[in-house]
């Protein structure tokens, strides 16, 4: 059993950094305003500021916190189910920041596997996929691949029957 296991918005709450930084320079937006992956759209936010400025959050790795408690411990049991692998879409010159971040949350994973954009994921040679993207969702129920739908706010409007929509990680545990 090979297992993708998706950073950004699953284990990583890199939004709530950005809102953070977004908040001081813009009009207010909470988590729950961000209703699709699209979003800064809506909020005439340009595309690539947001994207850059996503990147520079992991620059502050450190004050990036969790989506959850206890990730240390759940991933150790998923570990134990399958080949876990951290599976990214993301600017090249985050990535080591990205591993100090895993390193210091004590994340298990197997390889450390980074893509330029998210719909590459799908082509990866993996059983199940755990991901709150809605773009990567579709494409991975095209490749038949098993999803599993790390809940998020952009992500509600999913209902896709194949998906499974889990609030917290332990409950990947089950469906795999
Ligand atoms: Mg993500």
């Amino acid at each position: 059993m090979k297992i993708a296991l998706d950073v950004d918005g699953v284990l990583a709450d890199v939004i709530e950094s950005w809102l953070n930084y977004s908040n001081t320079i813009r009009p207010k937006i909470s988590k729950n305003d961000i209703t699709d992956w699209n979003f800064w759209k809506k909020f005439k936010i340009n595309r690539y500021d947001f994207y850059t400025e996503l990147s520079s959050c992991w620059k502050n790795w450190n004050s990036i916190p969790t989506t959850e408690n206890n990730l240390s411990f759940v991933t150790k049991s998923l570990s134990n189910i399958g080949q876990v692998d951290i599976v990214t879409a993301r600017e090249r010159s985050t990535d080591s920041f990205v591993k100090s971040w895993l390193n210091y949350h004590d994340i298990s994973y197997d390889n450390y596997v980074s893509v330029i954009d998210g719909p590459m994921k799908a082509d990866l040679d993996y059983d199940v996929f755990i991901d709150d993207s809605p773009l990567n969702v579709s494409n991975f129920l095209k490749h038949n691949k098993k999803v599993i739908l790390y809940s998020q706010p952009w992500n509600k409007h999913i209902s896709e029957d194949q998906i499974h929509r889990i609030s917290n990680l332990s409950e990947a545990i089950q469906i795999i």
